[in-house]
């Protein structure tokens, strides 16, 4: 009888790796990235899963001989002796001699669009998100989610070596998160349930239990406009946070959790870095203002009447972001004391000024990219605000169930994975930064 023990004996090498073979006879397995005939030989480059190799055929490297039936998207294992050389900076670079080519597998038509370019030049972003599980295979589209595969990892890592457990709390609900117009609604067997809007009451309650949480997964808002920085479903990195002194703890692990990242993209997604020309922030510290201090900033400083006092529209979010340049060149600024008007019901009021909150937005260059803040924790101080609020506290029986049999101080906050690719990346819309988005328009692919 066969048995499996769980082991691959591939023998295969990254292009990482080459340096350590030089000389050597490997193989590697990818797709038919380019072919350039030249007088002689040929030059294959072979698209890996995250580099692209220089592969060489000349007849005197080996007995084998081309095969006309190879061509691009062609999928191929070739075998190949490593050589290295310098490259116009004078680093290593590292070639393979063709010895062998098997196809493995030979694509039934020709790309409808060129991918093998730098980038996809002249290509429409509608056509490029119509196209995606081919225009992604492009090195440049490719890296941008291998960045934002960096960053869920280090928002991931980050937490996971600061005590916080992972969970997954459920996308149907039956009753609306923060309720409001923007949720989805689906017929469950006949009962009206809606999508989730943010893992925010499961976190809560999982504090209870875990002390810290975190969660990094999609949530759904039925915003029925078209902006460049709204999706329908977004990636959100949530977390939550028991026994913390103040609100500022939640930033404070923010500002840390941003800081793993950077760096992690700085030293592990460096090619990709480079490749999209990604402007990586140094984070030391982050600065903070208060909510009222920036409406005065954006009216005095940058002479720009709000028309709501209670929230920042895109431009004032801009304005600030222009301000932490400036004043202290930082990519980031935290807003802090929003608002009670404006934060949800689960907010907790500032003591000394209980028509503001303790809570925060984080800007990055300008947009928004967090909202977090302290949580009410006291029973009967949640069930009056939610009177107060019009809400019914019976509905939210299961919610309060934390509150009731005893919750810590806590907060939390949620970071939209596509809008901090987004700005990190220097994109005007947030499509760009989302493999496959969902809009008022777009359902598919
Ligand atoms: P905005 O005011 O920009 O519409 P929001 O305040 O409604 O956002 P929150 O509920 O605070 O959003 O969500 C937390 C974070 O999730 C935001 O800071 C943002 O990064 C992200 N986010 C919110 N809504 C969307 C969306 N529709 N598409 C993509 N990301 C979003
Ligand atoms: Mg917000």
């Amino acid at each position: 009888m066969e048995k499996i023990n769980g082991t691959l004996n591939y023998n295969r090498v990254s292009y990482e790796d080459f340096k350590n073979h030089d000389g050597e006879i490997v193989n590697i397995v990818g797709y038919i990235h380019r072919i350039r005939e030249m007088t002689g030989f040929s030059f294959v480059i072979i698209r890996t899963e995250r580099d692209t190799i220089q592969c060489v055929y000349a007849p005197e490297f080996s007995t084998y001989r081309w095969d006309e039936k190879l061509c691009e998207e062609a999928s191929v294992s070739v075998t190949g002796k490593v050589a290295s050389s310098k490259d116009a900076k004078g680093n290593d670079r590292y070639e393979l001699q063709i010895h062998d080519i098997k196809i493995l597998s030979l694509p039934a038509e020709n790309l409808p669009i060129v991918i093998n370019k730098k980038q996809l030049d002249g290509i429409q972003l509608n056509t490029i998100l119509d196209l995606r599980p081919i225009s992604m295979r492009n090195p440049r589209e490719r890296a941008i989610f291998k960045i934002q595969e960096g960053i869920a990892r280090g928002f991931r890592e980050y937490l996971s070596q600061n005590g916080f457990t992972e969970v997954r709390s459920p996308k149907i609900n039956f009753a609306g998160a923060e309720g409001g117009t923007n949720v989805f609604k689906l017929d469950y067997f006949g009962k009206e349930v809606y999508l989730a809007q943010s893992p925010q009451l499961y976190k809560q309650a999982l504090v209870g239990v875990y002390q810290r949480v975190f969660e990094i997964a999609p949530v759904f808002r039925a915003e029925h406009h078209d902006t460049s920085r709204h999706l329908n479903e977004y990636t959100s990195m949530d977390f939550e946070m028991g026994f913390i002194e103040s609100f500022y703890d939640i930033m404070n692990m923010e500002t840390g959790v941003l800081k793993y990242i950077m760096n992690l993209l700085k030293t592990e997604y460096k090619n990709e870095v480079e490749l999209l020309h990604a402007e990586i922030p140094e984070i030391t510290e982050i600065p903070v203002i208060k909510f009222m201090d920036a409406k005065d900033i954006i009216i005095n400083k940058f002479k720009y009447q709000p028309t709501d006092m209670k929230d920042f529209d895109p431009s004032e979010e801009e304005m600030l972001g222009k301000y932490a340049k400036k004043e202290f060149n930082s990519d980031f600024i935290f807003v802090t004391h929003y608002p009670s008007k404006k934060r949800p019901f689960y907010t907790m009021d500032d003591p000394e000024n209980p028509e503001y909150t303790l809570s925060f937005d984080l800007l990055f260059r300008g947009l928004e990219i967090t909202s977090g803040g302290q949580r009410v924790h006291d029973y009967n101080e949640q069930v009056a605000k939610m009177k107060k609020l019009g809400m019914d506290p019976e509905q939210f029986a299961t919610y309060l169930m934390l509150h009731k049999y005893g919750a810590p101080p806590h907060g939390g906050l949620g970071l939209g994975l596509e809008r901090l690719t987004m700005h990190l990346l220097g994109f005007k819309n947030v499509r760009e930064a989302t493999m496959f988005p969902r809009d008022i328009n777009r359902v598919t692919p």
